[in-house]
């Protein structure tokens, strides 16, 4: 069974369209259970009706004529209840209903399954039998499970259709619109440029070109570059491989050749399709007949072929970067944002960025927020290989993406772009001033940097330290790790840069979602695995180079402070102090005269909040990380976007937890600080104060946000307004009220300005 859903699920992917993936389902499924009808009904959200879409063994001529509300008939039903339907008679139903047009009168069972996709009922799959019987369990598990693998194969066709401008029924539709998650605040509104992941045949989009003679010229270098790397290849492995396992080299050059793969991707670009596409089309049209065919050693062919066809994309595709050109209002769309994508676009050219992967507490939305970027994350259902050069509209503050934006949307939104940018420039004039509330409470709004533009956005901003310098970010951009050299120069910048004011530097945090490329770390649950310090105090020798470069980068500073990230007790903690002793030791006796800096302690592991206290007995002070902490707390992986909407820094536990680490830390006499993204939510940022945190840092974005916002309130007011919260164990309605609270008192401008769009 297993096999017959994966071959099923496997071509209904490969289908051109959604009518074609439709049809693919109802043949094989009728096939695989031996029923005389398989039907399809999917549920048109304009008229809200489930409308027969595919179908073997009704009358094909009612297809997209039949439908019928959800109170209507048995597939009705099946919608609404969100439940399958086993009948042996489904005449003698009281909710059966006759369509003459169909000629159903003649069969007797039914058996129907919801197509279920993000907890959207889209359609009712259906299954009949002339016979009068009951289903079998194994029947209805198999529907079952059909229907739950279709349905977001379904969603990934009708988007594709959306793409193109057709509705469900082909007629032609203006926009689109996709749902991720807010990563970065903020409206864009321009052309899509796609990223696609080196060599990934999968995602490679149809495209169709003018100059076929330029298209043939590339795809013949590429197919001279491979067929020199095979020959190349199987002489470096002459006396390795015995000659029949060499012989695998000749059969590869020998399906490269004219008459083989290489002229069957000549025809298809001659007809307009881009080299690319071509090669796609073949390629997977040789790989699903390989895979389809009982005979082992056959179906192993299939990853030769995959083989061939991922070296020859590889040149393509070297080729197409040489020359690829990024539009004004470039809007960034991979399955998978990297923090080193952004930096491949010129300046001044990106205004929005889109990754089907992640949520907004990925590191890239961290980087996007940093630059002001409205950002899109954990968009999952959009066919993003299919978008490219296309208009977008990216909507970072509710989370939604547009494709095809009618005039009226566009101009909606270069409305909320303008009133932004207006008042970004009204809060310009803040930057002089002090965080002083209503009743004269100083709040110091420290920054967080990484990124070599931060340095200067914060100074712009008026930032009175850095409460957070990620290290990895630096050693990311890199090929290897940074020399002790090289560490101490970019530390130093950083350092002077802020002089006289505090940088709090973190030692080395990858693991989890940041990972260097010539330092991969692959694991099962990778943000409960091999992270930060646990990293840094199984290669002392990279925590010793990196606090040693710190230490030098602060001669006659003295502006350093050593944060130590993910610390879950006593013992890592000690260990990191004693590697600290001993670099400073080691640094002194070269020469260099530094005092030891202050050094805390990242407070963002569950574990770590129940030991504060003794924690801070040993640190100077103490910094929280909340998007780490929520995550923990709550169980939800920060970088899911199909759990995103659990992971809320609002929720009763967190706010707890952080009550708890301020009243702890004040309770052994040291200053604690919180540098989560939390800290530059300016509603947030209210609370924060109140609980009585020593500093806020954030993105510097953010700063004058949080800065205007906190010059409006006063501490008492908001202590009441922390102390309302605090007994509210609803995390929406935490958020409901102190939307409410904020605008009552006349703050509610900065809270969301896309708040009156309606689509
Ligand atoms: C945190 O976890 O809150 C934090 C500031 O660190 P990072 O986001 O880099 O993990
Ligand atoms: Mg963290």
């Amino acid at each position: 069974m297993l096999n017959t859903l994966r071959k099923i699920v496997q071509e209904v992917n490969a289908a051109k369209d959604l009518k074609a993936a439709l049809g693919i389902i109802v043949q094989r499924v009728r096939e695989a259970m031996g029923s005389h009808v398989c039907s399809v009904y999917l549920l048109d959200p304009e008229t809200n009706r489930f409308v027969l879409m595919a179908t073997e063994g009704l009358n094909k001529r009612s297809i997209g004529k039949v439908s019928m509300a959800p109170n209507e008939g048995l597939v009705g039903l099946v919608g609404t209840r969100e439940e399958p339907l086993n009948l042996e008679n489904a005449s003698e139903h009281p909710r059966y209903r006759y369509f003459a047009e169909t000629g159903e009168e003649r069969y007797a069972s039914f058996l129907g399954s919801p197509i279920i996709h993000h907890r959207k009922v889209m359609g009712v799959l259906v299954i009949q039998q002339k016979e009068r019987r009951q289903f079998d369990e194994g029947e209805e598990a198999f529907l079952v499970t059909m229907s739950a693998q279709l349905a977001g194969v379904i969603a990934h066709a009708e988007a594709t259709g959306s793409i193109r401008g057709l509705g469900k029924q082909g007629k032609g539709i203006q926009e689109a619109k996709f749902v991720g998650v807010p990563g970065s605040p903020g409206a864009a509104v321009g052309t899509a440029v796609v990223v696609l992941p080196p060599a990934d045949l999968d995602v490679v989009p149809d495209k169709h070109v003018d100059d076929i003679t330029a298209e043939l010229a590339l795809f013949n270098t590429a197919l001279e570059g491979v067929r020199a790397d095979m020959r190349a290849l199987s002489a470096k492995m002459a006396t390795q491989l015995r000659p029949e396992e060499r012989a695998l080299f000749d059969v590869y050059l020998m399906m490269l050749e004219d008459a083989a793969l290489g002229n069957e991707v000549v025809k298809v670009i001659k007809t307009g399709q881009w080299a690319q596409g071509a090669l796609r089309q073949v390629v997977s049209e040789h790989v699903n007949r390989f895979e389809l065919m009982d005979d082992a050693y056959l179906r192993e062919r299939a990853s030769d072929v995959k083989d061939l066809g991922r070296r020859l994309l590889a040149y393509l595709q070297q080729a197409r970067q040489q020359t690829l050109t990024y539009p004004d209002n470039t809007i960034l769309v991979s399955e998978e944002l990297s923090p080193a994508m952004l930096g491949e676009v010129p300046e001044g050219k990106l205004v929005g960025l889109v990754s089907v992967q992640g949520s907004g507490n990925s590191h890239v939305a961290i980087f996007a927020r940093a630059m002001g970027i409205p950002t899109v994350m954990g968009a999952v259902d959009l066919p993003y290989s299919k978008i490219d050069g296309i208009q977008l509209i990216v909507d970072g503050y509710h989370g939604e993406v547009f494709t095809n934006p009618s005039e009226l949307l566009r101009k909606q939104y270069a409305d909320v772009v303008e009133e932004e940018r207006q008042l970004t420039q009204g809060l310009d004039a803040l930057r002089a001033l002090p965080c002083e509330t209503l009743d004269g409470h100083r709040m110091p709004l420290w920054v967080n940097t990484g990124l070599l533009a931060d340095v200067k956005r914060a100074q712009e901003r008026g930032a009175e330290g850095v409460g957070l310098y990620r290290t990895e970010v630096p050693f990311m951009i890199k090929e290897r790790f940074p020399s002790e050299k090289e560490q101490l120069a970019i530390y130093r910048e950083q350092l002077q840069a802020f002089h006289p004011l505090p940088v709090t530097m973190r030692s080395l945090d990858i693991g989890g979602d940041k990972s260097l490329s010539y330092f991969p770390i692959k694991e099962e649950n990778p943000f409960l695995g091999w992270r930060g310090i646990r990293v840094t105090l199984d290669h002392p020798e990279i925590f010793l180079v990196q606090t040693r470069a710190m230490l030098k980068a602060s001669e006659g500073l003295d502006n350093l402070r050593i944060l130590l990230p993910m610390i879950s007790g006593i013992q890592e903690l000690e260990e990191a102090l004693h590697l600290i002793h001993r670099a400073w030791g080691e640094v002194r006796d070269e020469g260099t005269d530094v005092p030891l800096p202050p050094i805390g302690v990242m407070i963002e592991i569950p574990a770590a909040v129940y030991q504060t206290r003794e924690l801070a007995r040993q640190v100077d002070f103490l910094s929280v990380g909340s998007n780490d902490l929520t995550q923990y707390l709550l169980a939800v992986d920060r970088n899911n976007p199909r759990v995103a909407d659990l992971y809320d820094f609002l929720h009763p536990a967190v706010l707890q937890a952080l009550c708890k680490v301020v009243a702890d830390a004040h309770a052994e006499g040291k200053p604690v600080s919180i540098c989560g993204e939390m800290a530059g939510d300016p509603s947030a940022a209210v609370l924060l104060m109140a609980m009585g945190f020593d500093s806020l840092s954030m993105n510097a974005t953010n700063l004058p946000k949080v800065k205007w916002l906190l010059r409006q309130i006063s501490l008492g007011r908001a202590r009441e307004l922390l102390a309302q919260v605090m007994t509210i164990d609803n995390p929406q309605v935490i958020h409901s009220t102190l939307q409410l609270a904020l605008r009552n008192l006349g703050l509610g401008r900065m809270i969301n300005p896309a708040s009156n769009i309606q689509s």
